[in-house]
C-alpha cells in the first residue's frame, strides 16, 4: 500500500469515529429526560426549546440569556 493510500485510510477512519461519536451524542440527548420541575421559560419569558432541555436538563435560560449572562461574568472575574 503506498504512503497516500495509507493516510488516506487513517483520514476515512478517523471521519468513521467521529461520525460515530456524534450519533452517540445524538441518541443519548435523545434518552435524556427533560427535566419537568424546571420552568421550561426563561426570565425573560423566552421558552428554552425541549432539545436544549435534554442536552442541559439544569438550563433555566435560553441561549441569549445564558450566553449574556456568561459574557457578563467573563467580564466581571
Ligand atoms: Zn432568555
Amino acid at each position: 500500500m503506498s504512503v497516500s493510500n495509507r493516510a488516506f485510510e487513517l483520514a476515512d477512519r478517523r471521519a468513521e469515529e467521529e461520525r460515530a461519536e456524534g450519533i452517540r451524542r445524538v441518541q443519548q440527548a435523545i434518552r435524556a429526560p427533560i427535566n419537568v420541575t424546571a420552568s421550561p421559560f426563561c426570565d425573560c419569558g423566552e421558552r428554552i426549546p425541549d432539545d436544549r432541555r435534554r442536552a442541559m436538563p439544569r438550563a433555566t435560560r435560553c441561549v441569549d440569556c445564558e450566553t449574556f449572562i456568561e459574557r457578563q461574568s467573563r467580564r466581571r472575574a
